[in-house]
């Protein structure tokens, strides 16, 4: 961060701080938020959590999840709220996205406030919104640049159980659990610091990974045995969820998450796609292996982005039209497939 002694400045005195995350946050824009929100209040300010949207039960036990306002569709009072909290801030971080577009309605109160505006994330192509940044592409996750964040304003005393278990979900579940090609030995370096801190390893993986409802994995089963399709011809798998197949189980939010992983999983396969219809719009994850770079197919076809290997898109097209075009765009990208 260029400015750092400036945001240390600010950070000198009690401060009304708003901390924005991600729509539907996943581990690292939760967890990464939190960190920071416990760390902020230990630290003397005043600290809200911002979700543009709700998130699954499986990230709701982090310490500090009652800081959280989370933007509910059906609940056009809570909209209110954070429009309130974010023009009296003084500092509005943003984290673990880093263009406007991602947080929804949220986007234009944060462009509109007054108070300074400071981005810390990792993902690709940035919007310059911010008066300070902590972007890079080369950190695993969030959660591990809210550490060095720590760090630099000379503040690694005050970093405790609850904020070092926060930050340890971001960087676990970031990483794919430490297996991705993102995890350097800087992440088990970091991973070991917060070990070293308070955060329970198996505890956090278990909270996550391990709180499944019966109808979540009976999804997964239907989504593997009956949806997942191979398409040889350009080493790509995919899958698709409607609606109704999602009533079917129950589906809560969350409960699609990781199955993008699956077709990832098997050997040769290059390309991973899962598409779901959020009723509103189709939401689709892409994941890819090594050179195939996923986050300039979400930009160009998709509205979306992310990392180059697990980005994220959306279509306003029904989900039977937003498959055929991708299908359609397929044949693009068939030499980079091989
Ligand atoms: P997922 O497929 O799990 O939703 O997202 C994969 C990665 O892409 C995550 O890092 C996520 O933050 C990012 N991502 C998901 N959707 C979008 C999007 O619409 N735009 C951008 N820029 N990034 C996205
Ligand atoms: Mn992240």
């Amino acid at each position: 961060m260029k400015n750092l002694p400036a945001l240390q400045a600010l950070l000198a005195t009690p401060k009304k701080v708003v901390i924005v995350t991600h729509f539907k946050p996943d581990a690292d824009a939760l967890g990464s938020s939190l960190g920071l929100a416990n760390f902020l209040v230990k630290k003397g300010h005043s600290v809200s959590v911002i979700s543009p949207s709700d998130y699954p039960d499986f990230l709701a036990w982090m310490p500090g999840n009652e800081m959280v306002l989370a933007l509910l569709k059906e609940n056009k009072e809570t909209e209110a709220r954070a429009e309130a909290l974010i023009s009296n801030a003084d500092i509005v971080f943003c984290l673990d996205f880093s263009n406007l577009k991602r947080i929804h309605e949220v986007g234009p109160m944060v462009a509109k406030a007054a108070a300074a505006k400071v981005l810390i994330d990792h993902h690709l192509e940035p919007e310059a919104f911010a008066d300070f940044s902590m972007w890079d592409v080369a950190s695993a996750s969030t959660a591990q640049l809210i550490v060095e964040l720590i760090d630099k304003l000379g503040d690694l005393h005050l970093m405790d159980a609850n904020i070092a278990t926060c930050l340890y979900a971001g960087l676990m579940t970031d990483t794919g659990g430490f297996r991705h090609n993102n995890t350097t030995r800087k992440e088990f370096e970091v991973a070991a610091a917060l070990v070293s801190k308070g955060a329970n390893p198996s505890l956090v993986a278990k909270q996550i990974y391990d709180t499944n409802s019966l109808e979540r994995l009976r999804l997964t089963g239907f989504a593997l045995s009956e949806k997942l399709v191979v398409l040889q011809a350009f080493n790509t798998a995919y899958m698709t969820l409607t609606q109704h197949e999602l009533k079917k189980f129950g589906s809560q939010t969350g409960d699609t998450e990781g199955l993008v992983n699956y077709g990832l999983s098997i050997k040769g396969i290059k390309l991973a796609v899962l598409m779901y219809d959020r009723g509103d719009e189709i939401k689709l994850s892409f994941r890819s292996l090594n050179d195939f770079n996923v986050n300039t197919l979400a930009r160009k076809h998709f509205e979306g982005g992310g990392h180059k290997n697990a980005s994220g898109g959306q279509s306003k097209l029904s989900l039977e039209e937003t498959l055929q075009k991708f299908l359609s765009i397929l044949p693009e990208y068939k030499n980079q497939l091989f």
